[in-house]
């Protein structure tokens, strides 16, 4: 993993040069295995994949400058510490309930106007047709002044550690958005939905981000203090537009292991109005005890997709097209040699 801090050291506290990501990167590279093994090139190395993203560490006052990057002779552009969504009125169910979902594109509805995310890091890709590299930049005056912030409103719960461990919340929460990018691997997201435009589509994203970072920090990569887990808690309930739901899913994670993250990355690609119910209605806090939205067969070039009432339906890869509709079947095991 590169990190170049363009800070030059201001915030020693918060980022250890010595400290060793490695454990968190290897977990991350064992998530997805499965959903690689379906969709993804059979040779892809996501370790390799995920250490050849570059980290830039900023503050906030260098955003659209161009800041020189320390032992390179370059410099690179900084950008906002601000997000913009559209807000629209998107509702799934009367999109579903209108059966025109599958033609409907979320860039031909009318945004209502935005909404402003003030971040604490970014992942950025220009797509797959721009040769610029994958990046990552975390503004570190923002984690120290939220850290700040906190510790003057909760005086019992002052701790150093808080800031770091926010800055590895915010580290592994954009190399979950490089492990989620599906396009890194050779393989597109669902067309008719998009990041800004979807809160669905949102909610896998930074859910999942949150998801899987607070299940490296939380429990593994640092041994943290109750208070210090409170600290992250609070962080991470205080974020809005499904970045909370990070918390549900990291609680999932502790309670069953065998709850199978990989099920979100194939949400990416497979992604369409019967799997944005299941979605919604695990969502909206409904009867929904895990996460599961498709499952292998056995056979080559087929899985099997649950829908929102639970039943499961097969689905043709790479066209996509339900060979046998959703709404069909209860349960799916294996195909045997005989294809039964
Ligand atoms: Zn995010």
């Amino acid at each position: 993993m590169e990190i170049y801090d363009l800070t030059r050291g201001k915030y020693s506290l918060i980022y250890e040069p010595e400290y060793d990501y490695n454990w968190g990167m290897e977990y991350m590279s064992h998530l997805g295995s499965e959903f690689r093994s379906v969709f993804a090139k059979p040779d892809i190395d996501v370790s390799k994949l995920l250490n050849s993203i570059t980290i830039f560490l900023v503050e906030s006052s260098m955003a659209n400058e161009f800041v020189a990057v320390p032992d390179c002779q370059c410099s690179i552009r900084v950008p906002e510490d601000k997000s913009y969504s559209l807000i629209n009125d998107f509702d799934i169910e009367d999109w579903a309930n209108s059966k025109e979902g599958i033609k409907d594109d979320p860039r031909e509805r009318t945004p209502k106007g935005f909404t402003i995310t003030d971040l604490l890091g970014v992942y950025i890709y220009f797509g797959e047709h721009y040769l610029i590299p994958r990046r990552i930049f975390i503004w570190m005056d923002k984690i120290a002044d939220y850290a700040k912030k906190y510790a003057k409103n909760n005086t019992n719960t002052q701790d150093k550690r808080n800031v770091q461990t926010l800055f590895d919340l915010v580290l592994y929460h954009e190399l979950a958005h490089a492990l989620m990018d599906v396009g890194l691997y050779g393989v597109h997201p669902a067309p008719n939905f998009s990041y800004a435009n979807d809160y669905p589509y949102r909610f896998i994203e930074e859910a999942y981000a949150n998801g899987i970072a607070l299940t490296i920090i939380m429990d593994n990569s640092h041994y943290l203090s109750s208070a210090q887990k409170t600290f992250v808690k609070n962080f991470v309930k205080s974020q809005g537009n499904g970045y909370p739901e990070g918390w549900e899913i990291y609680e999932l994670v502790i309670n069953d292991p065998d709850v199978n993250l990989d099920q979100w990355m194939a949400l990416k690609v497979l992604f369409n109005y019967e799997l944005a119910l299941v979605l919604r209605d695990w969502w909206e806090g409904k009867e929904f005890d895990d996460l599961w939205f498709y499952k292998t067969v056995g056979r080559k070039g087929k899985i099997a997709v649950r829908d929102h009432c639970r039943k499961w339906g097969i689905m043709e890869l790479p066209s996509q097209k339900m060979v046998t509709g959703f709404k069909k079947y209860d349960d799916f095991w294996p195909f045997d040699e005989n294809g039964l």
